[in-house]
């Protein structure tokens, strides 16, 4: 008898609602501050850059909040997402463990950042806007935006880290084919872009450094706004058609996680496969461990600090209270772009903060190991972003041989890495390294933080 793998929802049991964790929080997160005032922004502040919609869903306390039909509709392009037990990697990994793996890289853009582009199109387009800015690491999010926009009507201008832009040219590709416009940043368009390039003119770039410029053009043309593919509440909201749909393919295996596993850049992805686990934890008495799996050479989570900061890194942005290494910290230029990122979302870091969550971290060299192992053994090529929770359900499966133990472990699949190829390239070359950054590095950066928790 052949073992079920796959676990696929039918259109019509896709989720109707994403899940708002808000609603079932012990403790709510801190309010975000006016970066001037450093008084509790309220929805004006917001409203030159986000549509009244999202700023709704950015402080809702209500605990569903339906999904409109027009985004269902484009959802089920490539929703729901299957689920499948990866068989031939327990086989190699002689493990009694079960993984189970939900893969978000069937979409358009290859990645689960579709779940919220969509809808965050739909919202800006309701409100009549024209064109939509935004920031992107290794380019998954402005390829989910900028067909998102483009479905919608509006115009797409993508701030592209520039180490990305460089190194990862064909997500470019893909952002001009959808009929975004590109920009490498730092750029000399903004007035942030022009102030970095002046300090060093060879800058990588960064998401933070990216985020300033995409925002400051929306605050200055009326007829912009700004969209972020991660750490606000409202892109964790979307995200969690992640979890939702995964709780009943779980039920269809007959199993239930022990851990689950996303890896983390602005948490996204990390909240769309485990709020709706830490709900069942919450509400239900269940005991899953979740885990959120950051890199060794960005360690917010597991070695940044609990205050308040900035989104971005010249300070445009509200002051979040957050995990972070400091809003000018500037990662590694490692090959999981998407995860290099200063912070966190303010409910993730209260999450952490109130242990309803773990954090670990994992080296470059181990990740990729672990991606290459996942693509010879399961035949998906995952994202770089991705091995990360790989790497981390490896060494939870190892874990559970060395104990002889049974444990179920779910991880979030976030993307393939088609495009990626050339970093896994150069890593069967031998031409990856370990980026490890000492505790000066890290001190020195927060300790120029002003203490307002
Ligand atoms: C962007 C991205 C990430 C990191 O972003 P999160 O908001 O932390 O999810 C992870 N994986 C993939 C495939 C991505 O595209």
């Amino acid at each position: 008898m052949s073992k079920t793998k796959k676990f696929i929802l039918n259109e019509n049991e896709m989720p109707t609602h994403w899940y708002n964790i808000m609603a079932d929080m012990p403790n709510k997160p801190l309010p975000p501050l006016h970066p001037g005032t450093k008084q509790p922004v309220g929805p004006q502040d917001l409203a030159p850059l986000f549509p009244m919609e999202l700023i709704k869903q950015e402080v809702s306390m209500e605990q569903y909040i339906e999904i409109p039909e027009e985004v269902r509709d484009i959802y089920r392009l490539w929703r729901p997402s299957p689920l499948y037990r990866a068989f031939q990697l327990e086989k190699a990994l002689d493990t009694p463990a079960k993984i189970y793996y939900k893969y978000e890289g069937g979409s358009y853009a290859g990645s689960h950042k579709p779940n919220t582009a969509i809808p965050q199109a739909y919202y800006n387009y309701k409100e009549g806007v024209k064109k939509i800015t935004t920031e992107t690491g290794a380019g998954q999010w402005g390829s989910a935006l900028s067909y998102a926009c483009h479905h919608f009507g509006m115009q797409c201008q993508v701030y592209m880290v520039k180490i990305s832009y460089e190194q990862k040219p064909y997500r470019k590709f893909l952002m001009n084919t959808w009929g975004a416009e590109v920009i490498a940043s730092p750029s000399m368009l903004t007035n942030a872009g022009r102030q970095i390039l002046a300090k060093d003119p060879n800058s990588p770039g960064s998401l933070g450094i990216a985020i300033s410029e995409a925002v400051e053009v929306a605050a200055m043309n009326d007829d912009t706004k700004y969209s972020l593919g991660s750490v606000l509440n409202h892109v964790l909201l979307h995200q969690t058609i992640i979890g939702e749909e995964s709780l009943k393919q779980m039920a269809m295996a007959g199993d239930y996680p022990d851990v689950v596993l996303g890896c983390f850049g602005g948490g996204s992805n990390f909240a769309g496969i485990s709020f709706s686990f830490i709900r069942e934890n919450l509400l239900k008495g269940k005991k899953t461990r979740i885990v959120a799996v950051e890199p060794a050479s960005c360690p917010k989570l597991t070695r940044g600090v609990f205050q308040y900061d900035f989104g971005d890194t010249v300070g445009m942005t509200p002051l979040i209270p957050m995990y972070t290494l400091g809003h000018d910290w500037i990662p590694a230029s490692i090959h999981a772009g998407g995860l290099r990122y200063h912070g966190a979302g303010a409910i993730v870091s209260q999450l952490l903060k109130d242990k309803l969550i773990e954090a670990v971290s994992v080296r470059q060299l181990k990740t990729f190991e672990a991606g290459v192992l996942f693509a010879r053994t399961e035949g998906i090529i995952p994202a770089p972003e991705s091995s990360h929770a790989i790497a981390a359900a490896i060494h939870e499966a190892n874990l559970a041989k060395e104990e002889g133990k049974q444990r179920t472990i779910l991880i979030n699949l976030s993307g393939n890495g088609i495009i990626d190829l050339p970093s896994f390239d150069k890593y069967l070359n031998g031409g990856l390294e370990d980026y490890v950054i000492s505790d000066d590095e890290i001190a020195a950066s927060t300790s120029k933080l002003e203490k307002l928790i």
